[in-house]
């Protein structure tokens, strides 16, 4: 199903924690219709920035678009109803909820209130469920597993749970995808399929982030690629470019 897309753009994101400085300076510009990864070492402020943009947390600096609204410092509902979503590294399901009532969810999330609010009541996740239900079946046959509909999500491994996260950010129709580490703990397989799902989400329009530690999905999945290292950009450009860039080979790949 086509989406509609957004341009996501961070422009000179700052961010300390205390005395350490997490992001010193950082932009990043995702197209709709493109896949743009961000890559760098652990602690190099990749999380950092998704937590920015999706106003968990506040910039010192700097400015947070998409499309032409200004979301810089607003809470995290108000940023999803800009219409931006995002899954997270380890997928949370309460006990007893279904796949299905898991991804119906997702689209009630992302409209009415935050994450960890919608997770710890069930009332509510059985009522989200019954609102959006063809919608959650779209989806759900989106990411190949709508056999699995009436399954116990938490009950599920790993890949298939991170499977259900991203069916579940989707089921909002966000303009921009942000993926965070969605292939980690998958199995060759499973991140086979995930990039074909990734591509077709892709194709359906929104600007897609894929923050990833496997390089070489990465080289395979990415329009741009932006590079952090220590909470600054290292490099930014075509898998290609970054591939045989100097310091990214150096020091992010060691050879
Ligand atoms: P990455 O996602 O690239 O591994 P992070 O964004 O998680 O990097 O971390 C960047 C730096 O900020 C690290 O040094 C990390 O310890 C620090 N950091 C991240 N979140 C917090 C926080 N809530 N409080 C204090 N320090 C944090």
């Amino acid at each position: 199903p086509p989406l509609a897309g957004a341009r996501l753009r961070a422009e000179d994101v700052h961010k300390r924690f205390g005395g350490l400085r997490a992001l010193g300076g950082v932009n990043l510009t995702a197209e709709p219709g493109r896949i743009t990864a961000l890559i760098g070492p652990n602690g190099s402020g990749k999380t950092t920035l998704l937590n920015m943009i999706c106003g968990y947390y506040r910039t010192d600096a700097g400015t947070i678009t998409i499309g032409e609204t200004d979301i810089t410092g607003k809470p995290t509902h108000r940023v999803a109803r800009e219409g931006v979503a995002r899954t997270f590294q380890t997928p949370l399901f309460p006990e007893h909820i279904t796949v299905r009532e898991a991804v119906a969810a997702g689209g009630y999330t992302a409209r009415y209130v935050g994450m960890p609010s919608s997770i710890l009541r069930l009332p509510r996740y059985r009522k989200a469920a019954e609102a959006n239900d063809s919608e959650v079946t779209t989806m759900l046959r989106l990411v190949g597993l709508e056999h699995l509909a009436d399954v116990e999500a938490a009950s599920l491994p790993l890949g298939t749970r991170r499977l259900l996260e991203v069916a579940r950010a989707l089921v909002a129709r966000p303009k921009v995808l942000l993926l965070d580490e969605v292939a980690s703990g998958l199995d060759e397989d499973e991140v086979d399929r995930l990039a074909v799902l990734i591509r077709r989400i892709r194709d359906a329009g929104p600007a897609v982030v894929l923050v990833e530690h496997n390089f070489r999905l990465v080289l395979d999945l990415a329009d741009t690629v932006t590079v952090l290292a220590q909470g600054e950009l290292v490099a930014e450009g075509r898998p290609a470019e970054i591939e045989n860039h100097p310091r990214v080979r150096s020091e992010y790949l060691g050879i």
